[in-house]
């Protein structure tokens, strides 16, 4: 899923500017489940936000909307009316988001309520681990599920590097090596013979550095 966290108030407050109707809509998809920008995140941002502008002395209606996904075309409908009446749009959905909502409504001037942070999971309730960098080419089979391309600092493909210390990364003495875990998972799986194997280098074409990236399943257009 795509992990996000919330902008700091004084920051959508600003991108709010002098606008008197302001929506703030969610997705209740991935940054639901990262606890940033679900049908419960977008009451608290709108509660915080009234609270703010009350201070201030400002009279701004805030309206509260949450469509299922915002990164999906086909649940954008639902929320023409609420866009039609807003001045400012405070999209707590991610960057893709925030980007469909502003295509599908071109009259609308949307803002970002989040930042986008990563692809990652839930390894416990409150805390997300990047997991995968979208690198178009997955070599995960070597690997044994453990991406080097997104948890090793140095994105080795034919690590380590040899400066893990008790499992620990050198350059984020903070994380684990992900070499260390991908060695301890192929120990586990009696499968250690697969690090004899080269990795080819990855076509990083693929990757977010290659283009703009557009995936076209002919299969599923109509
Ligand atoms: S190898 Fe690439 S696609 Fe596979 S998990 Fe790692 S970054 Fe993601
Ligand atoms: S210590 Fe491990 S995770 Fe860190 S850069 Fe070296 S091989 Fe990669």
């Amino acid at each position: 899923m795509i992990v996000a966290d919330k902008k700091p108030l004084a920051e959508v407050l600003a991108s709010i500017g002098k606008a008197g109707r302001v929506l703030v809509i969610g997705c209740d998809t991935c940054v639901a489940e990262c606890a940033a920008g679900g049908r419960k995140e977008v009451a608290l941002t709108a509660s915080a936000l009234r609270i703010a502008l009350e201070k201030e002395g400002r009279r701004v209606e805030v309206r509260e909307a949450c469509l299922d996904r915002q990164c999906v075309n086909e649940f954008l409908p639902e929320a023409a009316e609420d866009m039609a009446w807003a001045e400012r749009i405070v999209s707590l959905g991610c960057g893709a988001g925030v980007q469909a909502l502003a295509r599908f409504y071109p009259e609308s001037d949307v803002v970002p309520g989040l930042n986008t942070q990563f692809i990652g999971t839930t390894v416990q309730p409150g805390v997300w681990v990047e997991e995968c960098s979208g690198c178009g080419d997955c070599k995960l089979a070597f690997f044994g599920a453990v991406c080097p391309v997104t948890r090793c600092s140095k994105r080795l493909l034919n690590g380590p590097c040899g400066g893990s210390k008790g499992g620990k990364c050198e350059v984020s003495p903070e994380v684990d090596c992900a070499w260390q875990l991908i060695y301890d998972r192929l120990a586990a799986l009696g499968l250690l013979a697969r690090l004899r194997e080269f990795v080819p280098p990855a076509d990083w074409s693929a990757s977010h550095s290659g283009r703009p990236r557009t995936i076209i399943r002919e299969d599923r257009r109509i």
